[in-house]
């Protein structure tokens, strides 16, 4: 059963007619596929892809959109023990370059129909050592056998790698992220007992497949017995399109970054509202703009709004309901308590364990469901998987996150920001969470980022981006407002913070550029900041 395919084709057992997934399909409708038509397809690319003769363990980059055919080859590859390691058709060439030279991997498998599938010269940047297939409805084309490779034939297990998601790192080396089959089906399994899915759900997932948010709507879907529902990327950037697609497919769960609203929100408020079978929308990545997440209940007022924490290290580690309506006070959201099975030592700066309300620490997890290790690469693997602080003689680790948090009074605990993303102004720390936070308070602001822009011979400036609406509009009225004023808006900082943490410049923009994965590109600001506004 701790094999991702045994875990999320349990439904093919018990309900094989119930469908698995309802996608578009190439003639403009919605097609269907049963969770016994899923297995059969799993099945008979399993029976394929083994004949090109590849070893347990072997890597399979897989280029795909979220499909069912995607699916179903990310699970064949876990049936044979071929560890897939998922990629988008719009990954930049250079990109996906660097993690063909660090996974070494055996076989390339992409999605027919997909635009570098139809290329005259689609073997281009894969290099000659790697195999690559194509894969459709009918079955894996071979373009290119893989090399021929010793066997050695044995059976998959638990511990086995069942993926390796490349995430940007902090160097820009790709750092692979390895998952075992048995972390994967932990984290599902856990999820599984917050009961936030029936089988009679219809999972919207609107993540790149390269990001683990969508290999977690496909766990979080399929192992509920649920159906899932891939929103075609082209639909999911145009707010009446995205709208109409919840609609036509009848979706009652949407799962994704909170940046996949802003468009909605701005643009078809009352269309959003109208959207009478929604039950449930999951977020997770990074925060939720408070205002935004506002209006978002206001329009939608009984569905169920999930805020689930956690990073790639191991797929999540917990899952906490917005109070609805959140209470006019509220200054953070609480990222709750760590799924039943887990648990979060927050450590202080001084190395010791945190208790104290309030007081700020480290999340260190303890989970079933910890990554293996970074692929090749045991000093970055040493530094995140570390000693049992509260045990360190055991020989148990934990994943030390990164994330800083704190505790309320009822021992739930407050997503405080990055502990990279803490900086030093004029010798004083300053985290940008804390900027971000005072400048969504201003009316009309729904996004906010702030940012320390290096100066020449000079101290760092801190700047900002915000996203302004128009003031006095509606409620849900958030046109972009080209009149922001600069000055009122440092003097409303100034009220509340500090000198130094009040940014020197704040710039209105009407949208916060996004990286691949839907989360504020800070990067693509910064480069932004460097040229005079
Ligand atoms: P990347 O580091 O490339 O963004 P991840 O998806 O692993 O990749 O990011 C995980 C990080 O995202 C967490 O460590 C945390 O900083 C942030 N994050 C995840 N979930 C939330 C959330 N619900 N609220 C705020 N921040 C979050």
């Amino acid at each position: 059963m701790e094999n991702l395919r045994g875990f999320l084709l349990r439904a093919a057992k018990t309900t094989p007619e119930k469908p698995a997934l309802v996608e578009r399909s190439a003639d403009g409708g919605l097609s269907t596929l049963t969770y016994r038509q899923l297995e059969d397809r799993v099945d008979a690319y399993a029976a394929d892809l083994d004949k090109l003769g590849l070893d347990t363990g072997d890597r399979v980059v897989l280029e795909s959109d979220v499909t069912g055919c995607a699916v179903a080859m990310l699970l064949a590859c876990a049936t044979l023990g071929l560890p897939f390691i998922p990629v988008s058709p719009e990954t930049p060439a250079k990109r996906l370059a660097a993690v063909l030279d660090a996974a070494e991997p055996a076989l390339f498998a992409r999605a027919a129909g997909a635009a570098r599938a139809a290329a005259p010269e689609d073997t281009a940047g894969i290099p000659e050592s790697v195999g690559l297939v194509h894969f459709d409805p009918d079955g894996v084309h071979t373009r290119r056998p893989p090399l021929p490779r010793a066997r050695h034939r044995r059976r998959v297990v638990s511990t086995d790698t069942a993926y390796i998601i490349f995430t940007s790192g902090t160097t820009g080396r790709p750092k692979g992220v390895v998952m075992s089959h048995r972390a994967v089906v932990s984290l599902l399994s856990a999820l599984l007992t917050e009961e936030l899915l029936t089988p009679d759900d219809r999972v919207a997932t609107t993540s790149p497949l390269q990001f683990d948010f969508a290999l977690f709507d496909i766990g979080f879907a399929l192992g509920s017995g649920a159906t899932l529902v891939p929103v075609p990327r082209a639909e999911l950037t145009w707010p009446r399109h995205f709208l109409a697609f919840l609609d036509e497919a009848a979706v009652t769960h949407v799962d994704g970054v909170p940046s996949i609203w802003r468009p909605v929100l701005r643009h078809e408020p009352e269309r959003l509202a109208e959207l009478s079978g929604l039950r449930g929308i999951l977020f997770t990545g990074e925060d939720f703009p408070l205002p935004e997440l506002r209006r978002l209940q206001r329009l939608l007022p009984g569905v169920r709004i999930t805020n689930g924490y956690g990073a790639t290290e191991s797929m999540a580690c917990s899952f906490t309901e917005v109070p609805s309506p959140l209470p006019d006070d509220l200054e953070r959201l609480s990222i709750g308590f760590p799924l039943p099975g887990y648990d979060i030592t927050l450590i202080g700066a001084d190395g010791r364990p945190v208790e104290e309300a309030g007081a700020e620490g480290q999340i260190h997890l303890r989970a079933p469901s910890l990554f293996t290790g970074y692929w090749d690469d045991p000093e970055a693997t040493r530094a995140a998987l570390v000693p049992d602080p509260l045990d360190p003689r055991s020989g148990r680790q934990v994943l030390r996150s990164g994330d800083l948090a704190c505790r309320g009074e009822g021992g739930e605990l407050y997503f405080l920001g990055r502990a990279d993303s803490q900086v030093q102004i004029r010798g004083h720390r300053v985290e940008l969470r804390e900027v971000e936070r005072r400048l969504l308070e201003l009316p009309g602001v729904s996004a906010a980022v702030a940012l320390l822009v290096p100066q020449e011979g000079q101290d760092p400036r801190l700047l900002a981006f915000v996203v302004p609406g128009r003031e006095g509009g509606t409620e849900f009225d958030a046109e972009f407002d080209a009149e922001f004023d600069k000055a009122e808006a440092r003097a409303f900082c100034a009220e509340t913070l500090p000198g130094y943490m009040i940014p020197q410049d704040i710039r209105a923009v009407d949208d916060i550029p996004l990286t691949a994965n839907g989360k504020a590109d800070r990067a693509a600001l910064a480069a932004r900041a460097a040229t005079p506004s």
